[in-house]
């Protein structure tokens, strides 16, 4: 059973009330980041280091959504090095299309997105889903693709992964659309209000918790305590968005525990009881074995 323990040169790294709690309390970790671009460019370096430090913290599994479809070949590389390291963390696929992809005119490929997706090897269907922040000129084909996938996803059986800047009603409204029964997923990177928590969990989606937790201003904290628990998820949207004490820095798997912490405290939890639900609430939603 993997442990957390503490080396020493790792110890800069951890909070101090992360640290007291792996020195007084030596427990099953099994983290999971449910979310992130570990085959970005951004890993190439110390990808050996980066996957020695979350074997360190415990994570059994990696979950990686795809950006693109040429996201896959990436991951297939990424993989091929990582059992190299022989960390026993298993990295999961996702296959999708991110709706930044989209530019006014393209045209989605049903075929070949249901045929991806539908492959053993992928866990999940993603990242889709609506993105008002950056661009608005493809709303339309952005529409359309988050269509297609939570089709697909419905068919296929498999969760979807959807990302949210600043498009939450449309994005719930179109679950909501399509949500017959059949629909499961995770709102990825959460950062929306009660209400809409509600909503979406409702909608039968669950949360995904990520680094933004751990920032002094998030009204996430104000209000997680209301939301049922089976309905979170730990992220970390690597290599974007660190957790305090790295933010603004890169982030990396291992700091998923820096928002478990976060969230455990928030929730009044031991971190070992928010891990062990938290890790089993993924299992659940993505099929994984455990362990
Ligand atoms: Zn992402």
């Amino acid at each position: 059973m993997p442990l957390f323990h503490l080396r020493t040169f790792h110890g800069t790294f951890l909070t101090r009330r992360f640290q007291k709690n792996l020195q007084t309390r030596r427990f099953a970790a099994f983290m999971i980041d449910t979310h992130c671009h570990l085959y970005v460019d951004n890993f190439n370096e110390d990808l050996k280091e980066v996957a020695m430090r979350a074997s360190d913290m415990g994570l059994t599994h990696i979950l990686m959504p795809a950006i693109s479809m040429a996201s896959e070949e990436q991951m297939n590389a990424t993989i091929m090095q990582w059992e190299g390291f022989k960390t026993g963390i298993h990295l999961h696929k996702m296959a999708g299309i991110h709706p930044c992809e989209w530019k006014p005119g393209d045209t989605l490929d049903f075929d070949d997105l249901a045929g991806r997706v539908s492959a053993n090897d992928i866990v999940a269907v993603g990242e889709t889903g609506l993105d008002a922040y950056w661009s608005t000129d493809a709303m339309d084909e952005q529409l359309v693709s988050l269509d297609a996938h939570l089709a697909i996803a419905k068919d296929v059986k498999k969760p979807v992964v959807l990302h949210n800047r600043e498009t939450t009603t449309e994005l719930l409204n179109e679950v909501e659309r399509q949500q017959d029964g059949r629909l499961k997923g995770v709102w990825h990177y959460f950062t929306g209000s009660q209400d809409e928590a509600k909503r979406a969990i409702d909608l039968g989606l669950y949360l995904g918790i990520g680094g933004v937790f751990t920032f002094k201003k998030t009204d996430t904290r104000e209000f997680v305590k209301a939301l049922p628990i089976e309905r979170l998820l730990l992220e970390t949207d690597s290599p974007y968005l660190a957790p305090v004490p790295f933010r603004g820095k890169r982030n990396e798997p291992s700091y998923v525990a820096y928002t478990a912490q976060e969230l455990a405290d928030a929730l009044e939890f031991s971190l070992a009881s928010l891990v062990a639900q938290t890790t089993q609430n993924a299992i659940s939603l993505f099929g994984l074995q455990e362990g």
